[in-house]
């Protein structure tokens, strides 16, 4: 008989999110008339930019005419959008990347998994702890790690705790690694990284000639202006480091999904015969060939999001959010809870209170205030005894849970 990929059965069942399902459906048939708030998803709320739709409306009437019909489109994303990506978010920002390192998909999270079909087996391997759980899991899938382990953790992973006691820094191993996944500003944490922070990153990397793979999909909630939004920022970044960019969290685009992947043409990574080969020429090799490129349609709404119509818009919704994530913050903290993260990220991290674990915080909240969060330790062991809080809901939501709370 045909044989599966075997790497499959390693991954642990899926647990969080199943796991948060189970306990709200029995809480739900219990308690039918409950009016659930769920603070737990990591999805956006609000509608798409007006600049947006009108630009996918207007390629949409392009698309019925024999004149603006487009069919498939080149592999690595429209070099309109291309252009305006390097301009906007890398040139303005002093980061030395052209349109051509930068390849448009259909998502971030495919991008960061899809990565690894071109490293190579045999590499080391960290990642933070908690993390977002794609990047453990597509390398579980592939075959490179080992099995999970009782802790939750795989065999062959390092993972770097990003807790409070380190003051959420992730802390550079002593020993060498080969891939580095680093998200920052951080989901779950909320955490963000100093220019300092990313230069002894990339110091690392290069002595230890290591990739760094940077997922950078909530750089627009960044508000302290000294924190870097790009990898690139920091010199030397170019021969070190993948940033991973989505039109997901600022522009609203969960749904009608565009990202892009940068790889600087000055990366190399190393051959069985120690040949250095650049990675911008593998990727655009696999893309060509697995990847026919994102809708014209949609690649025009990404476009609009550069236009001023669409910047002034998007600022006006990562402010929104914001705003949300602050009465959260402000709130929990009346409540002398202690609470990071919500400043330059969607996202509220809280420390439950003494005794109380992670899932037993989950419970509280959906029984005494029925509001579905996340606990932490569904993101990894470090993440055990905090909860995640998303500032992607309705003022009203977030109003309405913040009041139920400081009533228990
Ligand atoms: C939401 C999110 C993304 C974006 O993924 P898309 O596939 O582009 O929607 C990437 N990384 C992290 C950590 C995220 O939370």
């Amino acid at each position: 008989m045909f044989k599966i990929n075997s790497s499959y059965l390693k991954l642990k069942a899926g647990y969080l999110f199943p796991e948060i399902s189970r306990r709200v459906n029995n809480f739900s048939k219990e308690n039918q008339n409950a009016n659930l708030i769920r603070l737990g998803i990591g999805d956006v709320t609000k509608p798409l930019p007006e600049a947006c739709c009108k630009a996918m409306k207007l390629a949409i009437e392009e698309m019925a005419t024999e004149s603006g019909f487009h069919g498939y489109g080149p592999e690595q994303g429209y070099s309109w959008l291309r252009e305006v990506i390097a301009q906007f978010d890398y040139q303005s920002r002093s980061c030395d990347i052209s349109p051509d390192e930068i390849f448009v998909s259909d998502g971030s999270k495919c991008d960061s998994s899809n990565i690894l079909e071109i490293l190579g087996e045999g590499n080391r391997i960290a990642v933070t702890d908690p993390v977002y759980p794609v990047y453990v899991d597509s390398n579980v899938m592939a075959g490179r790690t080992g099995p999970v382990e009782s802790s939750g953790r795989y065999k062959g992973l390092k993972y770097i705790p990003i807790n409070a006691e380190n003051d959420f820094v992730a802390q550079i191993p002593s020993e060498p690694v080969d891939l580095i996944y680093l998200c920052f500003p951080n989901n779950p944490t909320g955490a963000v990284a100093t220019a300092e922070q990313l230069s002894a990153w990339v110091d690392y990397a290069k002595t230890n000639k290591s990739l760094i793979l940077f997922d950078a999909a909530y750089e627009a909630f960044i508000q302290d202006p000294k924190l870097p939004h790009s990898i690139y920022e920091i010199d030397g970044a170019r021969d070190c480091a993948i940033e991973f960019r989505s039109f997901s969290k600022n522009a609203g685009f969960t749904g009608t999904r565009c990202a892009f992947t940068v790889i600087p043409k000055s990366l190399k990574g190393k051959a069985p015969n120690e040949e250095n080969i650049d990675l911008w020429s593998l990727w655009n090799r696999r893309q060509s060939t697995k990847f026919n490129g994102v809708s014209y349609i949609v690649q025009r709404g990404a476009e609009s999001v550069y236009s001023s119509e669409g910047q002034s818009q998007v600022s006006k919704l990562v402010s929104f959010y914001m705003e949300n994530a602050g009465i959260i913050k402000t709130q929990l903290e009346q409540m002398k809870l202690t609470v990071y993260g919500g400043e330059n990220a969607p996202y509220v991290w809280i420390q439950t209170p003494e005794g109380i674990d992670s899932w037993g915080f989950f419970d509280h909240l959906l029984n005494k205030a029925n509001i579905v969060g996340t606990p932490g330790s569904g993101f990894g062991a470090a993440g055990e005894g905090y909860f995640r809080l998303s500032a992607f809901n309705s003022r009203e939501n977030v109003k309405e849970a913040m009041r139920r709370i400081s009533c228990i």
